[in-house]
């Protein structure tokens, strides 16, 4: 037993509590492909492979359904979650649904978007006891050249003020659906040069709705320099209304740092892991110390990160399901974590992407490059689900 469990109660190392919805042949499953993720070049060749057999038409679905699909999709459809979310809701964890739709420029595409997300807000509605947030990306309800050109404050043509135009109208009818719903919306964060618009959006209408609850969530990046000094201004602007933030360390730190090398602007990113990981835990003390009108959703597979929240909570003697404090993971990644909080009594998501694994395949993909060799996730999932084998194992020859 670690001191911080001993001291406070609550156990991030319990494989056995992290893992006691997975059987063992899905564990099995898991940490074959865990070790197969290890190989970088060959994530990356798998990666750029799938991508081109996915534009040829090329059936690769049954692979992909059977190996990154089954690890970190909840289902192919919003009804194809339901087991995972009840299964999930009799350990005491919920979910934040995310419908795997990436960015895009079609508006066919992003009305269709623009539906999946209504409908998960009534199914969310329909079953508040597993599902307590909804995933938005808004470059999927609007081009990313739009995004591009607002954040660069560049004059709009013709065409893309129109397109602003049919964005304002479909948030209008997603914000429209979130109070009528009561379900919270948590806007992703994207790359630096589209989010100063989606900032700024989201910012304006979290003033108009969140007057009494949290039901737009911005996502704060750490791994950005400005952050810090951004989430500052925010919660110091904010008296009127309640914040809501997902804090994040950060999804993009090779794409930022090659955009700024190649267009010779100063990298945006902290210069080391380390620095993110101090970034983020000062905004995360920000956030817990404002707690009256910040609502923070810590969004971490960090272990430090989850528990100093914790520990925080426990120590100020805050209810631990405080309405403003909540944690979550990605489905398929730190079990322990999320499960280990969940039972001490935090409000805990588990982030569940759904969606046809053609949509879902560039996920997928950042996925597997997250836990190859080269990302710091490389061989946590692995040891934690190593470690829970082993312990079946010895309960089964004593
Ligand atoms: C529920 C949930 C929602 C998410 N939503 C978003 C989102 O909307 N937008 C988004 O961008 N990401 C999002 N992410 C992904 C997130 O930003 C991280 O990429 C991922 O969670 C890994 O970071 P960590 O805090 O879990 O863990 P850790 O493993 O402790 O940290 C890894 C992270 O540290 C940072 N890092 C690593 N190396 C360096 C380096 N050399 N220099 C500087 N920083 C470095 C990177 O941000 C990296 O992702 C989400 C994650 C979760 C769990």
């Amino acid at each position: 037993m670690s001191i911080l469990h001993a001291t406070t109660g609550i156990d991030l190392d319990n494989t056995a509590v992290g893992y006691a919805y997975r059987d063992t042949a899905e564990l099995r499953q898991a940490a074959w492909l865990f070790r197969l993720l290890r190989y970088g070049p060959l994530v990356r060749l798998a990666n750029t492979l799938g991508a081109t057999a996915l534009r040829l038409g090329l059936p690769i679905d049954p692979l992909l359904r059977k190996t990154l699909g089954k690890l970190f999709l909840g289902g192919e459809s919003l009804q194809e979650t339901i087991p995972l979310l009840k299964k999930l809701s009799t350990y005491g964890v919920s979910t934040m649904l995310d419908y795997a739709a990436e960015a895009s420029a079609d508006p066919t595409e992003q009305e269709a978007t623009l539906a999946e997300y209504l409908r998960m807000l009534t199914f969310a509605q329909e079953h508040p006891q597993w599902v307590s947030f909804v995933a938005v990306k808004l470059t999927a309800l609007a081009s990313p050249l739009l995004w591009e050109k607002l954040s660069a404050g560049e004059p709009l043509s013709p065409a893309l003020q129109k397109e602003k135009q049919a964005f304002t109208q479909r948030f209008e009818t997603l914000l429209h659906k979130a109070i009528e719903t009561q379900i919270p919306l948590m806007v992703d964060a994207e790359e630096s040069w589209v989010q100063p618009a989606i900032d700024e959006i989201v910012e304006k209408y979290m003033q108009e709705i969140n007057k009494e609850r949290a039901l737009l969530y911005t996502t704060v990046q750490m791994y950005r320099r400005d952050r810090l000094d951004y989430l500052k201004n925010l919660m110091s602007s904010a008296k009127s209304y309640i914040v809501g933030i997902k804090l994040v360390r950060g999804a993009y730190v090779e794409k930022e740092r090659r955009r700024a090398r190649e267009r010779g602007y100063p990298d945006p990113i902290q210069p080391s892991k380390a620095a993110t990981d101090i970034a983020y835990d000062a905004a995360l003390m920000e956030c817990l110390e404002h707690i009256d009108h910040v609502a923070v959703c810590i969004a971490t597979h960090n272990r430090n990160s989850c528990m100093k929240a914790a520990q925080h909570a426990i120590l100020y003697k805050w209810p631990l399901d405080h309405p403003h404090l909540s944690f979550s993971q990605l489905y398929g990644m730190a079990d322990p974590l999320s499960f280990g909080l969940a039972k001490a009594g935090f409000r805990v998501a588990k982030y569940v992407p759904y969606g046809p694994l053609y949509k879902a395949f560039p996920y997928l993909s950042r996925r597997a490059e997250e836990n190859s060799s080269l990302s710091d996730q490389s061989g946590r999932e692995l040891r934690w689900i190593e470690e829970e084998l082993l312990r079946r194992r010895r309960l089964r020859s004593p």
